[in-house]
């Protein structure tokens, strides 16, 4: 993670903040790298082998990793080799204005088990439904302990309470949902804007490829956005910042979730694409995306104007995300990965056909459709003592 390596040499203002970063630096190279001994830990991070051994006791202490059996080799013993603690797990929910996936998640970032949980339109009922799925999600591991839980919601969190400030398609504000849930698992529940979890995620797993300027856009029934700008996610004014998707591309247009006509989302989102399809379809009834998609992959006239359309407002809309942030790549989640073929051509198109220079940014597809945001609720849990956790909400949470 080379934001961290490098914040290391630019921030070292307090000796507490330089040993947080040197925790991270540490975590991230074990890792990366695991199985990998003290010895080489100390010469890949260049921190002194003392600093190393120190940091390593604690990481150990918290059960983030754990040390591998002693291996005898011709020449000797092998050091001790250290490996993040596949035992902690996590439990992590995608949550989407009708159901929520949830799943089991290890350090590694592999999915153990998965249940797909309908919800109520009731914010109360709803996380009744999540904290019981949870519970025989967590029921199937006995023996492993769990870290705590991560939730990937479709809306703004404020980084200083812990709530929703703006979910424009669920009506779920003003409800202590981490709270409540936590008290219902006996576990600390983590929630975060399902954008901003991706592009943790990314960082995280180490798919960013050393990028320091990086937008993501997840595209599923409504349209959101984060911003990773030399190398730190921007959260904004009550964590609202990169909220594209609510800007006023048509007055004119159709009526959005936040109360507002036209916005970039009400082109550019699934939802979008479903509306586009009934327009040109309008017998066929309601379908569900994972059917328009099905649709367009077996060549439906209908079905692929719908999408083109909806990629068409996806690249016009990159313009004013290119304007504003000029990033080295723009990577997209959600469902429109699952017809990335079909859409990356047009959206590129549409975006570099309004660049103010030539040589746009790089569009890439996050690859895994839902896996990208379950794996973003785990990042959230993950992230919990990094840098970008401890900027955004301060110190009183820790
Ligand atoms: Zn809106």
């Amino acid at each position: 993670m080379r934001a961290i390596r490098e914040l290391a040499y630019v921030e070292v203002a307090s000796s507490e903040l330089t040993r947080d970063i040197n925790r991270d630096l540490i975590l991230e190279q074990i890792r990366a790298a695991q199985p990998i001994s003290r010895v080489d830990l100390a010469r890949r991070s260049g921190l002194q082998p003392s600093t190393v051994s120190s940091i390593v006791e604690q990481l150990k202490e918290e059960r983030w990793i754990r040390e591998s059996a002693t291996v005898r080799t011709a020449r000797g013993r092998r050091p001790t080799q250290l490996l993040l603690n596949d035992d902690l797990l996590m439990l992590v929910a995608d949550v989407r204005p009708t159901q929520a996936v949830l799943a089991v998640v290890d350090l590694n970032g592999r999915f153990l088990s998965r249940l797909l949980v309908p919800l109520a339109s009731s914010v109360k009922s709803s996380v009744e439904a999540i904290a019981v799925g949870m519970n025989q999600l967590r029921s199937q591991h006995p023996g492993k302990s769990f870290e705590g839980v991560g939730l990937s919601v479709p809306g703004r969190v404020d980084p200083q309470t812990n709530r929703l400030v703006l979910v424009p398609n669920l009506k779920w504000i003003d409800y202590d949902i981490s709270g409540e849930l936590s008290k219902k698992l006996k576990l600390r529940v983590e929630l975060e804007n399902d954008a901003n979890a991706c592009l943790l995620s990314e960082l995280w797993f180490g798919h960013l490829d050393g990028m320091r300027d990086v937008v993501l856009i997840a595209i599923s029934e409504g349209l959101g956005t984060s911003v990773l700008a030399g190398g730190r996610l921007i959260t904004g004014r009550n964590g609202l910042a990169g909220e594209f998707g609510h800007v006023c591309v048509d007055a004119n247009g159709p009526l959005c979730g936040c109360g507002k006509h036209g916005c970039w989302e009400m082109f550019a989102s699934s939802s979008a694409a479903l509306r586009y399809y009934s327009e040109l379809r309008p017998e066929s009834g309601k379908i569900t995306m994972n059917e328009l998609i099905t649709l367009a992959l077996n060549q439906d006239e209908a079905a692929l104007g719908a999408l083109h359309r909806q990629a068409e407002a996806i690249g016009r809309g990159l313009r004013m995300v290119d304007a504003a942030l000029s990033p080295e790549a723009i990577l997209f989640a959600g469902d429109v990965t699952m017809f990335w073929n079909i859409a990356r051509e047009i959206i590129e198109r549409e975006c570099t056909a309004g660049l103010l220079t030539k040589g746009g940014p790089r569009l890439m597809s996050t690859g895994d459709g839902e896996l990208a945001l379950l794996r973003g609720a785990a990042a959230v849990v993950l992230q919990r003592h990094s840098g970008y956790y401890r900027s955004a909400h301060g110190k009183q949470r820790k």
